[in-house]
């Protein structure tokens, strides 16, 4: 299986936007752009919401044979390992091998001695330098890089081998992420984290390092943009350069995951997509729920009686929706509106709150955040939820499309 140039990961909290999601890419395509749709949802998102793996296989299929999709797609069971990855082995044939907590563990010693000297000629390399004159290596970095690194892709060798095992190899996409952690790889560290991968025989598609800068839920990125532009770029090249040194898949590309709404750095990943001929695969799952609330607020009456009753709970547990995001969240919660004054708002007032345009200028960072984290409450409502999604699906699919398609695939691949 072969993951094409461009890919988005979709899926939705609560699966029911597959189609609205599956209709941008059908937009794209109108437009002469191929992207291959992934749904993916990870172990934490269906502990939350108490869904199975199969239900994203069941809303994927449905999508697919809905509106005539003829095309790749894929179920992505996203941020998985050993301890969980038998729940995804059935419905899934894309793995996000997630060894975020293994960074930094110690390997083996003879494991980084054998590493240090396989590279180490590397030291000073010319086609290391092309990339940009200012990178160098050395063998300090090289150990360092083996100490910090190599437990972790050891044990992305063990996931992989356990789905291979499973599933056959070539029947599945596989991606390696690293996301989840505190620190950014650099490019330098990529390249090697790419090297160690090769010799483990994983033949990972895609990759997931953690950027420079802040990507916080549903908001747009934090930090400096020239550098990020310039670490994105370098990045494109060590890709280039890994596939060609280790034999990687031909098709390798960056994965960036928390990758909705970030506007600001769209413009320099569109450009540096062009200028490397590279392929992309980007998740924006998490923030098309927000678009179900803003079609529900739209919708007035009902709508928006539940839009708001998901705000004030949201408020009351900040703690408890807050907790297991607080590394990727910026919440001022002093700033945060008050139930009183939601209560006044009418559901255009709710919608321009939330919905993401920074020109707008009732648009509310702190709000949304909050929203955004705040899936476990419609998840409890149960049945009154779904059933308002269904009763107000029209407004809400219109949403949820032109989120993906307008804010998402236009600036990043064709504008
Ligand atoms: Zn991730």
């Amino acid at each position: 299986m072969i993951l094409e140039k461009y890919s988005f990961g979709i899926g939705d909290r609560f699966g029911r936007q597959g189609k609205a999601q599956l209709q941008a890419i059908i937009n794209a395509k109108n437009n002469h752009i191929d992207i291959t749709p992934v749904w993916n949802k990870s172990h934490r998102e269906h502990t939350i919401i108490k869904t199975s793996p199969a239900e994203v296989r069941a809303e994927a299929d449905a999508a697919v044979k809905a509106l005539g999709w003829s095309e790749p797609y894929f179920v992505d069971a996203d941020h998985i390992g050993l301890a969980n990855v038998d729940l995804f082995m059935d419905s899934s044939d894309f793995f996000t091998l997630d060894v975020a907590d293994f960074i930094g563990r110690p390997a083996d010693e003879s494991d980084v001695a054998a590493f240090i000297d396989k590279y180490k000629k590397y030291v000073g390399s010319p086609a290391v330098e092309e990339i940009d004159e200012s990178i160098e290596i050395t063998a300090e970095q090289i150990e360092s890089i083996a100490r910090k690194y190599l437990r972790g892709v050891k044990e992305a060798g063990r996931i992989y081998r356990h789905i291979e095992s499973a599933k056959g190899a070539g029947n599945f996409i596989t991606e390696v992420s690293m996301d989840e952690t505190d620190q950014p790889q650099t490019p330098v560290e990529m390249l090697f984290i790419l090297a160690a991968v090769a010799d483990e025989n994983i033949p990972a598609q895609t990759i997931a390092p953690k950027f420079t800068g802040r990507f916080n839920k549903g908001v747009d990125y934090v930090g400096d943009v020239g550098q990020f532009a310039k670490e994105f770029d370098q990045d494109l090249a060590v890709i280039a350069l890994a596939v060609k040194e280790f034999g990687l898949p031909k098709n390798l590309k960056l994965s960036v995951h928390s990758g909705s709404d970030k506007f600001s750095i769209y413009e320099s990943m569109n450009k540096a997509l062009k200028k490397f001929d590279a392929g992309l695969h980007i998740k924006t799952a998490g923030t098309t729920w927000l678009e179900e609330l803003i079609g529900l607020a739209c919708a007035g009456g009902d709508g928006l009686e539940i839009a708001k009753k998901v705000y004030v709970q949201a408020l009351s547990r900040f703690d408890e929706l807050c907790g297991p995001y607080a590394t990727v969240i910026d919440i001022d919660r002093d700033k945060l509106p008050s139930p009183q004054t939601v209560d006044t708002w009418s559901g255009e007032q709710f919608a321009d709150a939330l919905r993401h345009e920074k020109s707008c200028d009732s648009y509310d960072a702190d709000f949304r955040q909050l929203l955004h984290v705040a899936y476990k409450i419609p998840a409890e409502m149960g049945a009154d939820y779904l059933n308002a999604l269904e009763k107000h699906e029209q407004i809400i699919a219109r949403n949820v499309t032109e989120n993906i398609y307008e804010r998402h695939i236009k600036p990043i691949l064709i504008k």
